[in-house]
């Protein structure tokens, strides 16, 4: 696996940070649930919401849509259901990209039918330019042109998640 540094260290906490204040602000006084899609956003979440300064509850859905490659599958299974009551709540979903859009808006759609009070979402990345289905973050941590990124969580074919820096493959 050829791959070159995109982000450090040093950067992607300096970027959590500064979203991680912004959230906070936002929901100051407010009771929310922070809902992270698994597997990718896991890192992400962690250092998001030990982050912020304000209090939350963390619940865990698991959408599939990529198969064992680079490319989306081009349909979402949720695999995995949150185990938390979220009518009439503060919803705040963590991904970790959005890139064609088929995920995040298949699973807003899917958690608004359990009427939450309100629902945002948070990517930390969020790669614009490969969009197919027409949907808007509400905090990005980086926006990146194409290309396929690993670590800081995200894999390719489950290796590389546990890498604290995010690099790009370099194409074969
Ligand atoms: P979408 O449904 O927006 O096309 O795809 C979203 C999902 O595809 C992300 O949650 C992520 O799991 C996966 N994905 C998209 N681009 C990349 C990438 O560059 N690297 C990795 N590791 N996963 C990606």
């Amino acid at each position: 696996m050829r791959k070159e540094i995109l982000f450090s260290r040093e950067m992607i906490a300096k970027r959590v940070q500064e979203v991680a204040r912004r959230i906070s602000a936002d929901y100051t006084g407010r009771e929310l649930i922070v809902i992270g899609i698994l597997k990718g956003s896991f890192i992400f979440m962690a250092d998001l919401i030990r982050a912020m300064n304000i209090p939350c509850r963390v619940d865990f859905a698991r959408a599939a849509s990529y198969g064992a490659g680079q490319e989306s599958a081009g349909r979402v299974i949720m695999t995995k259901d949150i185990e938390t009551s979220i009518k009439g709540k503060d919803i705040l979903v963590v991904e970790d990209i959005v890139d064609t859009g088929t995920t995040l808006s298949y699973l807003v759609e899917w958690l608004k039918e359990r009427s939450p009070q309100s629902l945002k979402v948070c990517a930390f990345l969020d790669k614009r330019k490969r969009r197919k289905v027409a949907f808007e973050a509400d905090y990005v941590c980086f926006t990146i042109e194409d290309g396929f990124v690993v670590g800081y969580g995200l894999d390719f074919n489950e290796q590389a998640r546990f890498l604290p820096e995010v690099y790009v493959l370099e194409k074969q």
